[in-house]
């Protein structure tokens, strides 16, 4: 298969029985229908998009491109739940094309995603605050900084 945006050869990748298309000369990534959403959620998937992503910024401006599966031209998506991720979507066969780096940081930020809302569920109420009286050295400590700022220094009672 030929690569929609810079017409080098694909690679067949496989991660734990999901296989994808990385192009060898921009390493974009064409996943066949339902197979993003697969990996999304698999523990190290983001291995498959090794490219670089300011490669990936660049043929990221190519949003007029023919869906190398099946030669319906696909249209420019964005990720319901990351909207700053855009993606081109074949509407024919399901087909997507992620630029290098795009399908890491949709993984990166769903584990984000993913964190927060673990912290949300975990938050709770702030513990009131400890108190502890002053020992006799810290109470001593405060009178002699008192008596310092005053100009007075603390004298002894003479008897
Ligand atoms: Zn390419
Ligand atoms: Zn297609």
């Amino acid at each position: 298969m030929n690569c929609p945006k810079c017409a080098s050869l694909t690679v067949k990748l496989n991660f734990d029985g999901v296989g994808v298309d990385n192009c060898a000369g921009c390493h974009g990534i064409f996943f066949d229908e339902f197979d993003k959403e697969q990996l999304q959620k698999m523990k190290g998937a983001e291995a498959i998009d090794f490219g670089d992503p300011e490669v990936g910024r660049r043929f990221n401006g190519v949003d007029r491109i023919d869906c190398p599966r099946c030669g319906s031209r696909m249209i420019p998506m964005v990720d319901f739940d990351q909207p700053h991720s855009w993606f081109e979507h074949c509407t024919l066969c399901g087909g997507m094309f992620f630029d290098a780096g795009e399908f890491k940081d949709l993984k990166h930020h769903t584990l984000v995603d993913f964190f927060k809302y673990l912290l949300v569920k975990e938050r709770r109420p702030p513990r009131p605050r400890e108190f502890r009286a002053p020992s006799a050295k810290e109470k001593n400590q405060t009178m002699m900084k008192g008596a310092m700022k005053a100009g007075t220094a603390p004298c002894r009672l003479q008897v």
